[in-house]
């Protein structure tokens, strides 16, 4: 069933139960509630003239409390005499004229323990009905008198009847109003969720432009917010995958095409001389070494450029830390006849992710080694700044050209004059970009034909800008 039905619903069922109520309360529970508040007013006044009873203007008291209640009053002495009367129901009154019960009344005042009488009587003659209320007045202990009112309890029935009539109107406008709200109600709590749920389809067709308008209430701004974080979430998987499968089958299929054709020329040609044989198979290795390389940097880009990656940022002092990694280069670039030579500047706290820009510098520094010149100098400088601590990488190679200088950190790009012997996935500063890029660190290069080219960037100052 619709929201609009449901509500609909419990409208028309609350508007019945009102009409219910009301009917019950008005109808059948009118005449005893009439006679009740009637009584409890008679009590009152009785109670008031008790109170008055012997004060100087008593007399004028009856008169404005008889005339404004519509009610016959009769004080009588101990004895029973009249010493105040007021009639203002004429022939009506069952104290007064013809019907006089007075003592009758008095007398059941006086056998009735608790001093009061009270009784309301119909007669069929006058087609009226009555309510008598009868209270002795004492002094002290002792009885003072009597006193009697009479007043006339009126139909209820041509009442109840036009009380009948306002109610059909009450419920029916009750049960239209119900309905109307019911409508508007559930438009204004549909509408949105109609329109988010129209979103989510065009989502789930792979829409990852979809808007997701909120409304005019808290919990489906909350609905919006969290299908925009999930669209958010499920375009960037979708632009990795199709990046992964873009990027796997366009780069893995030279060095496999490369693994088969020297698997073949094993088999083939090469698999009785062992010296071929094993050149061939070296190739493979390699070609194996720089697949596995390719398919992580592949990896590692993905989740940087998706934000799967975050930084892990702690405070450590950077000079050590790149004396570390020197001296781990050391070793191996040495053998090869590479030098690199730190420049240190005063040792450095900085705020950054240490692995991730631990990987940026060694990859400037691999890049360094293998496109420095021939006197195989690479020189890694720390410069302290007022913004920051900047990092150097310096070859003394070929240098960049001013056109490619823009495109060596676009993913894939390797210049066609670099050596081929120089191993690389063409991702190295993709992933360097993308790592500064994450920290908001700047960066750049600064190159010169025939002298060589300068990495740098800049670890900004946790309180600074860079
Ligand atoms: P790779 O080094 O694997 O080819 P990179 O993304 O690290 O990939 O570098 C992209 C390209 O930028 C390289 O192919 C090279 O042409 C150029 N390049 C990078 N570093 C240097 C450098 N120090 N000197 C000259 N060219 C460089």
């Amino acid at each position: 069933m619709s929201l609009r039905a449901w509500l609909c619903m419990a409208f028309i069922l609350f508007a019945v139960i009102v009409s219910a109520l009301l009917w019950v309360l008005e109808i059948v529970l009118l005449q005893g509630f009439y006679y009740t508040s009637k009584i409890k007013e008679t009590q009152k006044i009785a109670a008031s003239i008790v109170n008055q009873y012997g004060s100087d203007n008593f007399d004028q008291f009856l008169t404005s409390v008889s005339v404004s209640n519509q009610v016959c009053i009769e004080v009588l002495d101990e004895q029973g005499r009249v010493r105040y009367e007021r009639d203002v129901m004429n022939d009506k009154c069952l104290l007064h004229g013809p019907h006089n019960y007075l003592n009758a009344l008095m007398i059941k005042l006086q056998t009735n323990g608790d001093g009061m009488v009270s009784f309301s009587s119909y007669d069929e003659h006058l087609g009226l009905e009555t309510l008598v209320l009868g209270v002795t007045l004492y002094k002290g202990q002792e009885v003072q008198g009597y006193l009697f009112l009479n007043t006339v309890l009126e139909p209820v029935g041509s009442a109840v009847n036009i009380l009948k009539e306002l109610l059909i109107m009450v419920t029916v406008l009750l049960l239209v109003i119900g309905v109307l709200i019911a409508v508007y109600l559930s438009d204004w709590l549909s509408v949105p969720i109609v329109r988010l749920t129209r979103s989510a389809r065009r989502l789930a067709h792979g829409d990852f432009n979809t808007r997701f308008v909120g409304g005019s209430y808290r919990e489906v701004d909350d609905l919006a917010r969290s299908l925009t974080y999930a669209e958010q979430q499920l375009s960037r998987v979708d632009s990795m995958q199709r990046d992964l499968i873009a990027n796997v089958s366009h780069d893995l299929r030279t060095p496999l095409t490369m693994l088969k054709a020297y698997a073949e020329m094993i088999r083939d040609l090469s698999g009785d001389n062992p010296v071929k044989r094993n050149a061939h198979l070296q190739v493979i290795i390699d070609e194996t070494d720089r697949l596995t390389m390719l398919v992580n940097d592949i990896l590692d880009l993905s989740k940087l450029e998706n934000g799967s990656i975050k930084p892990e940022m702690q405070t450590f002092d950077i000079t050590a830390r790149m004396q570390d990694i020197i001296a781990r280069y050391k070793g191996v670039s040495e053998k090869m006849g590479y030098h690199i030579h730190f420049q240190p500047d005063e040792p450095m706290q900085v705020t950054c992710d240490p692995a991730q820009i631990e990987r940026v510098i060694c990859n400037l520094i691999n890049n360094a080694i293998n496109y420095t010149g021939e006197d195989k100098n690479v020189y890694v400088r720390q410069l302290n700044t007022p913004e920051g601590v900047r990092i150097e990488v310096q070859d003394t190679g070929h240098g960049i050209e001013e056109d490619k200088i823009q495109k060596i950190f676009d993913k894939y790009y390797r210049s066609e004059n670099h050596k081929r012997e120089v191993v690389g996935t063409g991702l190295g500063l993709s992933i360097v970009k993308a790592i500064l890029k994450m920290h908001e660190f700047h960066y750049g290069v600064s190159s010169k034909i025939g002298e060589g080219s300068v990495f740098w960037f800049l670890i900004r100052n946790s309180s600074g800008s860079s």
